[in-house]
């Protein structure tokens, strides 16, 4: 069983980031972070975008704002930051609190900046298989690991359990437009651990810790654990229970130190070419798509 370990792929992008501020001396590619209130969760990434960032060589500023701010005060402070010229990209910490306004904030986000793929427009470009469009981070770090691992994806079979428009619906996408044959699974789906179990790519994005058994891999399978849970008493744990999926799986990612840091990478390679994007610094090979589907 091979462990899918995120570092090796981190470590691919942060290279990526530094050849380009290498190449670019002067230039200081700035991420935006924006928060509302303070919750752990919230905290923990924004401390790690930060920690990371520095050793990519870019700028993570972060905006955070009272739990109870008004729409109107957090509309002022997006617009400034959406219409700053120094910062290239932005990174929600959502939920927003009810009083937000979201939808009059995303009708007005710069594609540009969105690094998260939270407006419709990079939603679109994504379903179109546009590689320009910015996917969310999460869904991204999926397919970004197995290209880093060299696993096939292209004719087979893989089975997303998910369907947020975080994780589970981009990712099919994305899959999708790797030539994988995807099913993508939910809370209502009948005989799930039957559908799991055939495929060659699982991904566990459901937010249950430890729901994957044994019975849900098929023997030599590829699997992404994606979940995010804290137990009882305070460990990470996946959705998967690792304990029983190493004894079927080919390949493993584990938790944590699987998909969490190579979607941190993600924002960071997303920033850069936002980055580049905003300055003109695209070559003409840097904006081609690899393939657009035209269905
Ligand atoms: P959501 O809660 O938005 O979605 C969970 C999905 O799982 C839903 O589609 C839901 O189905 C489905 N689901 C829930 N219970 C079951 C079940 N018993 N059987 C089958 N499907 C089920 O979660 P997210 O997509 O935001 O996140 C998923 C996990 O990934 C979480 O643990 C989260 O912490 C983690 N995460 C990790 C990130 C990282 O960087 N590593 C980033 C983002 C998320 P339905 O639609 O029918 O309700």
């Amino acid at each position: 069983m091979q462990e899918l370990l995120g570092k090796k792929v981190a470590d691919e992008i942060k290279n990526y980031c530094l050849d380009f501020t290498g190449k670019y001396n002067g230039i200081l590619p700035a991420l935006a972070i924006l928060r509302v209130g303070d919750r752990p969760e919230d905290l923990s990434y924004e401390r790690s975008i930060k920690k990371r960032f520095l050793d990519y060589g870019l700028e993570a500023k972060d905006y955070s704002l009272p739990e109870n701010v008004s729409n109107e005060e957090f509309q002022e402070v997006f617009d400034f930051i959406n219409n700053d010229d120094e910062i290239h990209g932005i990174i929600i910490m959502r939920p927003l609190p009810k009083q937000i306004n979201e939808q009059e904030m995303l009708r007005k986000f710069n594609p540009d900046k969105d690094l998260d793929g939270i407006t419709d427009q990079n939603a679109a470009g994504v379903m179109r298989g546009d590689t320009t469009a910015f996917a969310p981070c999460t869904a991204q770090a999926v397919v970004e690991i197995l290209k880093g691992y060299n696993i096939e994806m292209a004719g087979k079979k893989a089975v997303i359990i998910g369907r947020s428009m975080v994780v589970g619906k981009p990712l099919s996408m994305l899959l999708m437009k790797e030539n994988a044959t995807v099913t993508v699974c939910h809370s209502k789906t009948e005989n799930l651990k039957e559908i799991a179990s055939k495929a060659d790519i699982l991904v566990a994005a459901v937010g249950k810790a430890k729901m994957i058994s044994g019975g849900y891999v098929k023997e030599d399978a590829t699997v992404i654990d994606v979940g995010i849970n804290m137990t009882e008493d305070g460990h990470l744990v996946g959705d998967c229970d690792w304990d029983q999926v190493v004894l079927k799986a080919g390949a493993v990612t584990p938790v944590p130190g699987g998909v969490g840091i190579v979607t941190t990478a993600v924002l960071a390679k997303h920033l850069v070419e936002a980055s580049k994007r905003q300055m003109h610094l695209e070559t003409p090979d840097d904006q081609k798509d690899e393939y657009v589907s035209e269905n």
